[in-house]
């Protein structure tokens, strides 16, 4: 899979080189304000696999949910949102933005989260997971990611 993607100007371009491990639809209220929305698309996928092509993201650091820091990428231009890195999820990965890809519709969520703050006129698909905070990925992922997890965890982080 090579999906690409970019921010809303076109100074900042992406390129994914691999499929996501998991994709969550968030319903946190960080998540909401971040997003403007009612829940953000976020593609959980190691940072190896995501290609700059063009443009640097800024970053600014916010208080996780969790209390561990979350650090959310934009362009400097425009301010779109493209990815973020939170410090409490195991391994070293990113959260890529689906919104922000060439064809949001490649992917969809596999499990919605913090459905506790979900907007109450939104009626989530039947039979897809759903939990009212975090759930457990043993439950959830597939083992190809599970085995990908793995393994993204024992690589020390390149930064
Ligand atoms: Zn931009
Ligand atoms: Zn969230």
């Amino acid at each position: 899979m090579h999906l690409e993607g970019g921010c809303a100007c076109g100074a900042l371009r992406y390129r994914l080189n691999a499929a996501p491990m998991i994709v969550h639809a968030c319903h946190c209220r960080d998540c909401q304000r971040l997003t403007g929305s009612a829940f953000v698309i976020n593609l959980w996928i190691e940072r190896e696999f995501v290609e700059a092509l063009r443009g640097v993201a800024k970053s600014c650091q916010l208080a996780g949910g969790t209390g561990q820091g979350h650090d959310v990428y934009f362009c400097g231009k425009c301010g779109t949102y493209l990815w973020s890195r939170y410090h409490g999820a195991p391994g070293d990965a990113l959260f890529v933005r689906a919104g922000t890809l060439d064809d949001p519709k490649a992917v969809r969520p596999d499990v919605h989260i913090f459905t506790r703050s979900k907007l109450p006129w939104l009626d989530l698909p039947k039979g897809v997971p759903a939990s009212r905070s975090f759930y457990k990925i043993q439950k959830v992922w597939s083992a190809d990611s599970r085995e990908r997890l793995r393994r993204n965890m024992s690589e020390k982080p390149g930064r």
